[in-house]
């Protein structure tokens, strides 16, 4: 039984230290969410995850961290300053301001949909699409909004001195092509070979909101994966998102809420032929099916737009170079066939904060206790607990059974993230456990002292065990182990 809705989420985030509202003290500020003890440790989890499958388990594909404000000219030529806007409508009748390509009766449907004349406005005017706050038809027309933040680079510069301009990257991609040419000369690499990086972004987004879901800033799991020109580019889209429903599935989320979907050629992206997105079900709660899904991911086949754009050599009609600021020519030599050319680009880009969301809604169930109470337990996957073993003593008031359970703390924490609790009666250790995740509980008892053993608990069956402290490391790294392992060599 996953969480019934966000809303369920977003309180027990707050109660237990996974998120919370950012800038509170202030009043807040719209959309924007702070990680708290638990939080930082589930995000560090599903980046590990991330990085273990790709940058360890595999061996076609090497790390970067770029950085986050690049040379205001890759925004030119990635074509992100001409076209990386969504497009924004004002209600007449309630005011709101919102991204009209989200709104009911936007896109055509049916035998409408692939239209190649698609006229929003004509759309806007005719009363088909519906105000997401009032409902009312009486909009205006669409207009165009650039997502990228500005900043000013530099003591002296002048707030509009467009020398001066710089953006805070939309996307981490950028940074992947703009280093094509250092890792594959650095690393030896030969085609097929990935790059991937794991970092913050930033969108101006008109409608941020539903938690972390959409904010305006957020992190992504990137990896780009450059093949030769003449790949099967379209079945590989598909081995990505075979691969990627792997790995959630991997991290806990159950199949049934993750669905495809082929975004249609008119809603593409400036740099793709093709794109599949997963999505996951995080509005469970809506009566109609398809409004339940929104996206988690996205895998893009990105041609060789990004590494032409930032060359040097391509030329137009005329004769004249396309990119006449590159100094470089990010085109790879193939030894065997004599070739060069730009590798081609297949993109799975993945959000750090929507996993997360999705593996917590996924992870939320309810139990009763004998007593008839209702307790909530997260079935979060050993590899994201953001604690894999609560250390609690039985009687607090017993400096030998404290000190047995703070040294068995200590002896844990090099193979495992192990906290000690003595903040309340046992019942309530294990219910704050239960509803944080935690795999397992280890208690401390008088009895302990007599036969040097401790009481194992189950987070998930509640069951209890009696095992040896000499014997507790590797009988919890054993259980912890079985980490559901996504298949890393499908392809
Ligand atoms: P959407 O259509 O929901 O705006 P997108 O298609 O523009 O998303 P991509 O550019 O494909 O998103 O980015 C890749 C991934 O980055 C998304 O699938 C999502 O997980 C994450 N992401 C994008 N925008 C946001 C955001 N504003 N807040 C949180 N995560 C985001």
């Amino acid at each position: 039984m996953p969480a019934p809705n966000i809303d369920t989420i977003v309180s027990l985030a707050k109660r237990r230290g996974f998120v919370f509202p950012s800038s509170e003290v202030y009043g807040g500020l719209g959309s924007a969410w702070d990680y708290g003890p638990l939080g930082v440790e589930l995000c560090n989890n599903v980046k590990q995850s991330w990085w273990r499958w790709l940058v360890y388990e595999r061996d076609d594909i090497e790390g970067i961290d770029s950085s986050i404000i690049l040379n205001r000219l890759v925004w030119k030529y990635s074509g992100h300053e001409a076209t990386f806007h969504d497009p924004l409508v004002d209600c007449r009748e309630c005011k709101s301001r919102m991204r009209a390509d989200k709104l009911e009766g936007y896109f055509p449907e049916g035998a409408e949909s692939g239209s190649p004349s698609f006229d929003a406005n004509a759309r806007l005017r005719r009363g088909l699409v519906k105000c997401a706050q009032c409902g009312s038809t009486n909009l205006t027309d669409e207009r165009y909004f650039n997502m990228m933040f500005r900043t000013t680079l530099g003591a002296a510069a002048d707030e509009d001195d467009p020398a001066a301009l710089a953006y805070l990257r939309p996307e981490t991609a950028q940074g992947i092509f703009i280093n094509f040419l250092n890792v594959q000369t650095t690393m030896r690499r030969k085609i097929p070979f990935g790059i991937a990086q794991v970092g913050k972004s930033f969108r101006n987004e008109i409608t941020p909101g539903n938690f972390i879901l959409r904010t305006r800033e957020f992190e992504q799991m990137e990896m780009e994966y450059f093949v030769k020109p003449d790949a099967e580019h379209l079945k590989l889209v598909d081995e990505w998102v075979a691969l990627y429903l792997e790995w959630f599935k991997g991290l806990g989320i159950d199949a049934e809420n993750l669905t495809l979907h082929e975004v249609p050629e008119n809603e593409l992206a400036h740099y793709s032929k093709r794109t599949v997105d997963i999505m996951y079900r995080y509005f469970p709660e809506r009566p109609e099916e398809e409004r339940q899904w929104e996206e988690l991911m996205g895998i893009a086949y990105r041609t060789d737009f990004d590494l032409r754009s930032h060359s040097s050599k391509p030329t137009d009609a005329e004769g004249n170079r396309v990119n006449p600021d590159s100094t470089e020519d990010l085109s790879y030599f193939d030894d065997l066939a004599k070739q060069r050319f730009y590798p081609h680009v297949i993109e799975p880009a993945a959000g750090v904060n929507r996993t997360v969301l999705a593996v917590l809604m996924d992870a939320y169930s309810e139990k009763t206790n004998d007593k008839g109470e209702t307790r909530v337990i997260l079935k979060l996957s050993p590899q994201l607990a953001p604690i894999k073993a609560a250390i609690l003593p039985l009687a607090k008031n017993k400096p030998e059974i404290v000190g047995m359970a703070k040294a068995i703390k200590r002896s844990l924490q090099p193979v495992l993230r192990a906290v000690y609790d003595d903040t309340g009666g046992i019942g309530k250790l294990y219910a704050r456990q239960d509803e944080i995740g935690t795999p397992f509980c280890v208690t401390v008892d008088h009895q302990s002292l007599e036969d040097e053993a401790v009481t194992v608990r189950d987070r998930d069956t509640w069951e209890q065990e009696r095992i040896k402290v000499s014997d507790l490391a590797e009988h919890l790294q054993k259980r912890l182990k079985p980490y559901p392992n996504p298949a890393a060599e499908l392809m």
